[in-house]
């Protein structure tokens, strides 16, 4: 059995302890008593060391915390005194993280109606699951603001968070009734909050720090919310302006006018985009015009356009599309580099681009494909393109 010094006295940073038994060669150490917090309740496990060596995991087998170690601990058996330290920037990050949960928890349920399900803290970001099996919904960002307004306002009212020790039968006003039975471990915050928790938290709302809810998601029966505290908070914030100081100077604007400005900018680009697009195809008509004229109709009556491109035989599709318009034309597009091809033929030619292509596509170890109007297909190599236009062009003739 393995006392859990984090239960009583979470802010116990340094601790003194007996071994009690040393196994996987001295690399998983039980002691008599702990303040390391094993891996439970979305909690990770504290790191830090034990006898100056670092500890890399902590497991909870019930009775008993495993402390797994980065190297066996020698000189150090079983009655011997060690010293355990815990990595403290790393735990108290986390209390804050989890106190908040608390918090949020509480407060989310009151205001929404929604009570939470499961709850994760990761290295990132901390998650929390609210069960909205009757399909509410997603909330309003007035009542998410509203949310995280109330918990900073209990934030800064530095209540106290109290731990007690409570029988099963009798303990009352759980946020979430607890299915153990016994004695419960119970946290409480100040008028807001009672849970059956064993994680490890801190000692009031004002040291949780600033809580932002960040984002709210669907998630299978329930919606999740993403939110930071405390110092976590601050970092979060400062990366985030960080950010946005980026887009304001590439705006040359302040932070509080990039907002409207990127938005400007983004109506501006969709309209362009579009003028564009109207260009090209303007282009493209007059080109096709132009190299109808400039080519000499086969035997057949046909005449067959051939035009080099570069950058994939796609970047020719509004070429293709113009001298599919005008008749009497097979329009040939092919590229280097890529090696592609593409075949467009107009309707009066009686020429299935699709079928046509295909198949020479295949005899060089090509693929590709399409509509009896346009197709269009990769090749291996530039003389695979080559033979595959040679190919196209001699049926002219044949
Ligand atoms: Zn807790």
């Amino acid at each position: 059995m393995t006392e859990r010094l984090y239960y009583t006295d979470a802010m116990l940073r340094v601790f003194d302890a007996t071994v009690v038994e040393l196994a996987n060669e001295g690399q998983r150490a039980y002691l008599d008593r702990t303040a390391f917090y094993p891996t439970s309740g979305g909690q990770p496990h504290d790191t830090g060391t034990l006898q100056g060596i670092p500890v890399i995991d902590v497991v909870d087998e019930d009775d008993r915390i495993a402390h797994v170690l980065q190297r066996p601990l020698t000189g150090a058996g079983p009655g011997a005194v060690v010293r355990g330290e815990i990595d403290w920037a790393r735990r108290h990050d986390y209390m804050q993280q989890h106190t908040g949960q608390h918090l949020l928890s509480a407060v989310l349920e009151d205001v929404t109606g929604f009570p939470t399900v499961s709850v994760h803290f990761g290295a990132g970001s901390s998650t929390l699951d609210a069960d909205d099996s009757a399909g509410t919904g997603a909330l309003p960002a007035a009542v998410l603001l509203e949310v995280e307004r109330r918990v900073n306002g209990i934030v800064a009212e530095s209540r106290p968070v109290v731990v007690s020790f409570e029988d099963s039968t009798t303990a009352a006003g759980l946020r979430k009734p607890s299915e153990r039975a016994g004695v419960l471990r119970v946290v409480s915050i100040e008028g807001v909050d009672r849970s059956a928790c064993g994680g490890t938290h801190v000692a009031t709302t004002a040291a949780i720090g600033p809580i932002l809810v960040r984002r709210q998601e669907r998630v299978r029966q329930g919606l999740r919310f993403e939110f930071t505290c405390g110092d976590r908070a601050i970092q979060r914030a400062r990366a985030d302006l960080d950010a946005l100081k980026r887009i304001a100077s590439a705006y040359s604007a302040s932070i509080d006018d990039a907002p409207v400005l990127v938005e400007a900018q983004a109506t501006q680009l969709r309209e362009l985009q579009g003028e564009v697009k109207r260009l090209v195809e303007r282009l493209a008509g007059y080109r096709a015009a132009e190299l109808h004229a400039a080519t000499i109709p086969g035997p057949d009556g046909l005449r067959r356009v051939v035009e080099r491109v570069e950058g994939g035989a796609d970047s020719a599709r509004s070429l293709a599309l113009a001298m599919s318009a005008v008749a009497g034309t097979i329009f040939i597009a092919a590229s280097t580099s890529p090696p592609s091809i593409l075949l467009a033929t107009s309707p009066d030619t009686g020429v299935d681009a699709g079928r046509t292509l295909r198949p020479l596509l295949e005899t060089v170890q090509g693929r590709g494909g399409g509509s009896p109007r346009l197709a269009q297909g990769s090749a291996p190599t530039t003389e695979a393109v080559d033979e595959v236009v040679r190919s196209l062009l001699a049926a002219a003739n044949g």
